[in-house]
């Protein structure tokens, strides 16, 4: 597998600017941060990140004390499942994968 991570976008109604353009930026370095790590490694970090936006996703879509930390763990179980094949796609609008010939299209 290739560590080339690619990201797209397209308009995402519903989903914040802020919060599109910050995971825009942010994902790709988690990323890349991921690139050696197996994927038992990677699930295991999946497995917290979800824990804590499960525990705290209102704070990032509300505000509150642990909204950055939660913002960090999406970002970054993001990151994991852009490992997956077929990679993720986030809120039908955003997309990252590591197939540098990926097909997904920013504008259906
Ligand atoms: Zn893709």
């Amino acid at each position: 597998m290739t560590t080339q991570a690619s990201g797209r976008a397209r308009p995402a109604p519903g989903l914040p600017d802020a919060l599109a353009i910050t995971l825009q930026l942010a994902v790709p370095l988690h990323i890349d941060e991921l690139r050696h790590c197996d994927d038992r490694q990677r699930m295991a970090i999946a497995a917290r990140c979800a824990d804590v936006v499960a525990a705290h996703g209102d704070d990032l879509q509300y505000g509150g004390k642990h909204c950055a930390e939660t913002f960090n763990a999406l970002a970054r179980g993001l990151a994991v499942a852009a490992y997956q094949p077929g990679g993720i796609t986030f809120a039908g609008a955003l997309h990252w994968c590591t197939d540098e010939d990926c097909t997904w299209q920013a504008a259906r």
